[in-house]
């Protein structure tokens, strides 16, 4: 029988109050309509663990898009129905999002047979599920709001840091399970069930991987590129054998490594100096990840990942493009203002592989700091000041303009108006002509 426990207080002290008057109210709503509704899953893992998640997931005994509906009515949000699943997606004006969906429940029943214990399409549903510590659900209706149920001892193994899975057929039906135990294992520092490793050894034995369609396993390398430690994650796949049943040509050594451990500080920066504008921090580990295996290798294994177009361009790009770049500036020396013109064009991703591709630390310095300074340098000078200056506008604008940004970043100017005159006046002696 289900272990119950009360975590009302807990949620109350972690979450935020908005979040947790959410829940309350999603609890109201499913007692109104008299459906059994639970927060399940990642968010109560984590909440119990002590780490932020606001993926909220309710699920429902019962028809999850009539509770979504009447939730959505409730709070004034807006209300996103996939039939074909039963499923739905709750948005509120702030856009913050509540995913609802319907517990698998049993279609057959024998005649006569005992009326099922209402958890029982909850209990099926999280049966479904890949670790222990992914079952656990928060009970939301009015009384019982804040009920802990716990199938199939997920505290206990959250409590024993254990990665563990339900069954042992749980790699067999679905393998991309094997990523997911290593990803959760490095990123909790848990460590995985002594059956359950087992079972995992006997399923990367079998080469199992081959029976997965490849865009999932993709997806889940991609969310092993996001995690805050790729490289604890990667060798643990390469302990396991599985780089190996990925590719036997597959090199997991000594440069890879630290290879993956610059680009975590490049990241790490990057994320730090620019909250706002993003990159696909993901696609550089990935790169780098295939970047020495042989180029049909490469291609190969692209297709069978089924990874879109524009995603294996550009990791096409970083491998190939990069390596020549990296050669290149580590090669010769360029001033600033040559740097500027040869990254100008480059993707924010292009600059940031090169950068940790290098071990050069002065090279890897002056690119970050044309990503953070030079880039979008604004010259104090515009437009405007040229046409003070009686110059009409036109290409020559852009010339000036451009020129003045070069001598700035070599540092060859103290004041960008004397500077301006200077270069006016060598342009219009160049071209024999007088200002109007
Ligand atoms: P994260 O913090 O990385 O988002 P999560 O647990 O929320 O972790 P998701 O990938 O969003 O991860 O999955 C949501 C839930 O769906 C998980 O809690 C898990 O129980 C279940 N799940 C996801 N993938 C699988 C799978 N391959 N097999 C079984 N259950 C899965």
């Amino acid at each position: 029988s289900p272990h119950f426990k009360n975590i009302r207080q807990m949620l109350k002290e972690r979450l935020p109050s908005e979040v947790y008057e959410l829940l309350r109210k999603v609890g109201e709503v499913a007692t109104e309509k008299g459906i059994n509704a639970y927060v399940i899953g990642g968010f109560v893992r984590d909440l119990i663990i002590g780490r932020k998640n606001l993926d909220v997931d309710i699920v429902v005994e019962g028809d999850a898009t009539e509770l979504a509906r009447a939730f959505a009515k409730k709070i004034m949000g807006k209300v996103h129905i996939f039939d074909k699943f039963k499923t739905a997606t709750v948005t509120l004006s702030d856009g913050f999002k509540i995913d609802f969906a319907s517990a698998r429940t049993e279609i057959y029943r024998a005649p006569g047979a005992l009326p099922e214990v209402d958890t029982a399409p909850l209990k099926k549903d999280l049966f479904r599920r890949d670790f222990t510590i992914n079952t656990l659900a928060v009970k939301l209706n009015g009384r019982e709001f804040g009920k802990l149920i716990d199938f199939f001892n997920g505290l206990k193994d959250i409590k024993e840091k254990k990665i563990r899975v339900l069954h042992a057929l749980s790699f067999v039906e679905d393998p991309t399970r094997i990523l997911r135990a290593l990803r959760f294992a490095v990123r909790y520092r848990f460590n995985i069930g002594k059956h359950t490793e087992k079972l995992l050894k006997i399923a990367v034995r079998k080469n199992l991987f081959r029976t997965v369609e490849g865009k999932r396993v993709y997806l889940e390398l991609k969310h092993i590129f996001e995690e805050d430690n790729p490289l604890r994650i990667v060798n643990r796949m390469e302990e396991y054998g599985i780089l190996k049943a990925f590719s036997p040509r597959f090199i997991w050594n000594r440069k890879k490594r630290d290879f993956f451990e610059r680009i975590r500080k490049i990241v790490n920066w990057h994320k730090l100096t620019f909250n706002k504008h993003k990159a696909n921090y993901s696609i550089l580990y990935f790169a780098a990840f295939l970047e020495s295996l042989p180029a049909d290798e490469v291609d190969r294994l692209l297709k069978d990942f089924s990874v879109p177009d524009d995603e294996a361009n550009l990791i096409k790009n970083l491998i190939y493009r990069g390596r020549q770049l990296a050669v290149k500036l580590e090669r010769e020396s360029f001033s600033n203002s040559e740097l500027y013109e040869i990254l100008k064009r480059e993707k924010e991703e292009m600059v940031l592989y090169v950068a940790a591709r290098t071990t050069k630390e002065d090279l890897k310095h002056r690119l970050l700091e044309y990503l953070k300074e030079w880039r979008d340098l604004k010259l104090v000078i515009t437009g405007n000041d040229l046409k003070e200056m009686g110059l009409k506008p036109g290409p020559l604008f852009k010339k000036i303009l451009t020129e003045l940004k070069h001598r700035v970043l070599d540092g060859k100017v103290d004041n960008e108006y004397d500077a301006l005159e200077e270069e006016v006046k060598k342009i219009l002696k160049k071209k024999k002509l007088e200002p109007v």
